[in-house]
C-alpha cells in the first residue's frame, strides 16, 4: 500500500526504533509511547485492520502471535502484558495497517474501556 505509514515504516522509508522483525512481522516502539513499554507488532503484509482478516493472511496474523512471546521475553516483561488492536471508527483506529500494541512494564489499568 503506497500511502501507508507502517508499510512505508516496513520498507525502512520512515526511520523507525525496530525491536524485532521476521519474515513475516515487523516490530516497532510506538512513537507516543502509552506505557513504559509500547510496541507494535505488524504483518508485513498490508491488512487494513482485524475486520480484514481472512484465511488467506491469518497465517501472518498467527505468526504475530508467535513472535508476541519473544518479544515479551526480550523486553523482559515476565509479570505479563497487555495486546491491544483497535479496530475501525468505534475502535479509534487511527493507522489503517493492522497493528497490535503490546503495553507493559507496569501495572496496567483494569480497565479497558
Ligand atoms: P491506533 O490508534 O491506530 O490503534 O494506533 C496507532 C499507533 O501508531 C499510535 O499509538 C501512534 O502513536 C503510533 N504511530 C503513529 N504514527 C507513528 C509513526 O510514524 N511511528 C511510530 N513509531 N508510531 C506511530
Ligand atoms: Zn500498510
Amino acid at each position: 500500500m503506497s500511502n501507508c505509514i507502517f508499510c512505508k515504516i516496513i520498507a525502512g522509508e520512515i526511520p523507525s526504533s525496530k525491536v524485532y522483525e521476521d519474515d513475516a512481522v515487523y516490530a516497532f516502539r510506538d512513537i507516543n509511547p502509552m506505557a513504559p513499554v509500547h510496541i507494535l507488532i505488524v504483518p508485513k503484509v498490508h491488512v487494513a485492520s482485524a475486520n480484514d482478516v481472512t484465511a488467506e493472511n491469518a497465517a501472518s496474523v498467527a505468526r504475530i502471535f508467535e513472535a508476541i512471546p519473544k518479544i515479551a521475553a526480550s523486553e523482559g516483561l515476565v509479570n505479563g502484558y497487555r495486546v491491544i488492536t483497535n479496530c475501525g471508527e468505534d475502535g479509534c483506529q487511527s493507522v489503517k495497517h493492522l497493528h497490535f500494541h503490546l503495553l507493559g512494564g507496569k501495572k496496567l489499568p483494569e480497565s479497558m474501556a
